[in-house]
């Protein structure tokens, strides 16, 4: 697809999400198939989760450790090494100029070629993928993309005490959003998605029928891409923002 960064040269990509879970509900099978191709993911979360969790009697001060650790494993099934977190409160997050700057200075650290995050719109299909804090992250992700990590007199501070010169990411992609434009297919890479999404157990350890929902939903998604009967698919609304 036209627009599209070639995986050949896409050397690095970042995955800046709210939640531990959200990018491998979103993307994981994508996920693999780049890290397949050789290229190297960073996981970037905004918080650690602590408010996620349905089991009331798990002290709520040792979720955040738990939700680290299981990103931190389902990240090493989709070949995933490096996972970071920002310890924002989870359910309170905000678009704000501290989220941007927090973004745009992993941006310049990690200096990516892609970026993929999570929409700042509404889905009106499915009111989960819309969550606040994925709105907010999405948001504040586009914004630290453009302007804020290639502009260099942006938070002059990230230049000035911690050397981190602008960087120009080259193309986005929004998982979640309203409008997908393109289309990853992910059968061949299922079940490493299936096992990212197994590792955070304290979510989805309840769910006994989560291939089977996972499945139709990547089938539709795979039929709207216009792929043969029993192939799945992950959609992106993929930019161009060099
Ligand atoms: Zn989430």
């Amino acid at each position: 697809m036209a627009g599209v960064l070639d995986d050949a040269e896409t050397g690095r990509v970042l995955a800046i999400t709210a939640h531990p879970d959200d990018v491998d509900f979103a993307a994981a099978g994508t996920v693999a198939r780049w890290t397949d191709a050789g290229i190297e993911v960073i996981y970037c979360l905004v918080t650690d989760g602590d408010a996620g969790g349905s089991d009331e009697d798990f002290p709520r001060d040792e979720m955040p450790a738990l939700r680290r650790a299981e990103q931190v494993a389902a990240a090493k099934c989709v070949g995933v090494h490096d996972v970071r977190f920002l310890g924002h409160p989870d359910g309170r997050v905000e678009a704000t100029l501290d989220l941007r700057r927090d973004l745009a200075r992993v941006i310049r650290q990690v200096r990516p070629d892609r970026v993929l995050c999570p929409s700042p719109e509404r889905n009106y299909d499915r009111i989960g993928i819309g969550h606040p804090d994925h709105r907010a992250v999405g948001s504040a992700a586009l914004d630290a993309v453009y302007p804020d990590a290639r502009n260099p007199f942006a938070f002059p501070e990230l230049r000035e005490r911690e050397s981190l010169a602008a960087w120009t990411v080259r193309e986005v992609w929004i998982a979640g959003g309203p409008d997908p434009n393109h289309y990853v297919d992910v059968t061949e890479t299922f079940p490493r998605k299936l096992a990212a999404l197994r590792a955070h157990e304290s979510q989805t350890g309840h769910m006994a029928d989560l291939a089977e929902r996972l499945t139709v939903r990547l089938a539709a998604v795979a039929q709207r891409a216009g792929l043969p009967e029993g192939r799945l698919a992950e959609g992106f609304r993929v930019l161009d923002t060099a």
